[in-house]
């Protein structure tokens, strides 16, 4: 199947769930293996979540797939870990981080701006960072060996897998002042972000090659891409790695999803709390969406679970509190302690195989435009809690592809985390581990609801899920992924060339001024560059 039409199928992937129907029979957990199509509201909201401790597979077995524990697991230990991670980010350490958020979108220009009072941040003063993370400082200890590939105001290596801040420019923030929840940034804008990093799920053009190839231990899925890929003709032999990819995507999506649905803006009262329309329509008719939020987490976990002894001889004091050292140390050993029992990912199934080092590859690059994608989110909340998570997922998959034990011995490599890769990593986990506990209070609001309540949410739910001719995915003209922006610019100058060649010259103009643009990744610095895929 051609590469475009795989991208199609992708794009259609999202509302592929919404149009079941809700069938009013007995209901089955959606932790179950199969993918639920009927009574799927239900049965996420009226799951009881396990609080016993069940992990006790030695190799993968699902239900969430890749890892060696299931559902049950991360809701045994969620409460005990969201304790702990809660109280960790609002230490000095991991609280203050420096981005710079105003780089420029290397996509398109037209990126607009979030004007709503909800997207504001406000910045630190630099004075209030303890001395030792100040970016003066910490360039002083970022002696790195790899080679780096640098552009204006960030770089990455080899074994990264997103875009880092070289830390010359950008703001201090307070994570503790800036939640991530509702505010308002949605629409056409924000559609074209999650279509784009969707559509970076089409691994450009030696798929092909990598399809043909043997793919490293196939496991069955029970969601919508299994469906989806076997349409494509691929079956069981299909590609883990980009499975996993959407995963990632789709767990992050339904993430922020679930804090943006708990801490809502009632925009008539003005007032904030959660809701359970918008966690019905976003999240439990798509129970899938659930089961990759699981999947992130473990997978984070697992990274914090390996990572262990390199963060527990980390350096967190110059808080300037004895006290706060010491809390943050023993907080940060119980979130490793939990991870140590439930992070039971397998990263040992994927990028094996003949082609592994290929798609690794490949894997890394999608990842790092989808870290350079959130220059282009136009609202600067939404921004910041987006390059935080992706570089902290990012983060966990250098952990768990890239280095191994003797790579992450703290007494060789003291310098192997920038300490922004830190701060993201826990700052990413919590924002799961809080959105599983969200989940949990939408259980109680639903188990308050009387029948006639809860039946007319879920009727509304489906309601909302009939897609709507004109969507407003189609209001922006704008080409995703770097190869489809690429072949559609050049397509548009055939096509002017063929009409006139005034018109061949000026498209020919715009084009390569287009094409340095992307090749710089900031209007504020001219330097040199290298854009990966171009
Ligand atoms: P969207 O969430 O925009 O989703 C678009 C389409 O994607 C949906 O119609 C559906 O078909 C599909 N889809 C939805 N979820 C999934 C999933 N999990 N897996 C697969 N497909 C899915 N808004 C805030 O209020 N606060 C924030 O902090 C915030 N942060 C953001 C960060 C980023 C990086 C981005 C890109 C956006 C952020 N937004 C934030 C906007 C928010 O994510 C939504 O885009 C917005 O609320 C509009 O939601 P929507 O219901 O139209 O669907």
């Amino acid at each position: 199947m051609r590469n475009t039409n795989r991208c199609l199928i992708f794009r259609l992937l999202p509302v592929l769930p919404t149009l079941s129907f809700w069938v009013p029979v007995n209901a089955d957990s959606f932790l179950s293996n199969t993918l639920i199509r009927k009574n799927q509201v239900q049965s996420v909201l009226e799951h009881q979540p396990i609080d016993a401790l069940e992990c006790e597979n030695t190799k993968p077995t699902g239900p969430i797939d890749i890892t060696m524990c299931d559902y049950e697991t991360v809701e045994s230990v969620n409460r005990d870990l969201f304790s702990n991670i809660h109280d960790l980010v609002k230490m000095p350490f991991f609280k203050y981080f420096q981005v710079d958020l105003y780089r420029d979108c290397p996509f398109w220009d037209d990126y607009g701006s979030c004007n709503n009072p909800g997207c504001a941040i406000t910045t630190v003063d630099e004075s209030e960072v303890p001395m030792k993370w100040r970016a003066s400082a910490l360039s002083k200890v970022d002696a790195l060996v790899e080679d780096r590939h640098e552009l204006p105001g960030c770089y990455y290596r080899d074994s990264d897998f997103c875009w880092l801040d070289d830390n010359t420019e950008g703001d201090y923030y307070d994570l503790t002042l800036i939640p991530e929840r509702f505010t308002g940034y949605s629409g056409p804008e924000a559609h074209r972000i999650w279509r784009t990093i969707y559509e970076e799920n089409c691994f450009g053009l030696s798929e092909f090659s990598l399809m043909d190839g043997k793919t490293p231990g196939a496991v069955t899925l029970p969601d919508t891409m299994t469906d989806v890929l076997r349409e494509d003709g691929a079956d069981s032999d299909q590609c883990l790695e980009k499975r996993v990819y959407y995963k990632v995507i789709s767990g992050l999506h339904a993430s922020i999803s679930t804090h943006i649905c708990a801490e809502y803006l009632n925009q008539t009262t003005g007032e904030w709390g959660p809701n359970l329309h918008c966690f019905v329509n976003r999240i439990a008719s798509h129970p899938e969406r659930l089961q990759y939020i699981y999947f992130n987490t473990v997978l984070l976990l697992r990274a914090v679970a390996r990572l262990g002894p390199y963060l527990s001889a980390y350096d967190y004091c110059s808080t300037g509190s004895r006290q706060d050292d010491a809390e943050t140390k023993e907080k940060l050993l119980n979130v490793i302690s939990i991870a140590q029992t439930a992070g039971k990912f397998d990263e040992s199934v994927l990028f094996r195989g003949e082609n592994a080092n290929v798609l690794k590859e490949e894997f890394k690059v999608h990842f790092r435009n989808v870290t350079r994608i959130m220059d282009c989110v136009g609202c600067d909340k939404c921004r910041l809690w987006g390059k935080i998570q992706t570089t902290g997922i990012a983060t966990a998959l250098k952990v768990l592809f890239e280095l191994d034990e003797k790579t992450l011995d703290p007494q060789r490599n003291a310098n192997l985390l920038q300490r922004a890769e830190v701060v993201a990593l826990i700052n990413t986990l919590h924002r799961f581990s809080e959105s599983l506990e969200a989940v949990n209070e939408f259980r109680q609001i639903w188990a308050d609801l009387n029948s006639t309540e809860s039946e007319q949410l879920i009727l509304d739910a489906e309601k909302a899920a009939i897609p709507i001719p004109h969507s407003p995915y189609h209001d922006v003209q704008q080409p995703s992924g770097l190869f489809a922006v690429a072949r559609s610019r050049v397509m548009s100058v055939i096509q002017a060339c063929k009409m006139s060649a005034m018109e061949c010259v000026t498209k020919l103009y715009s084009l390569l001024d287009r094409m340095s643009s992307i090749l710089q990744p900031s209007r504020k610095d001219s330097g040199p560059g290298a854009y990966e895929e171009l």
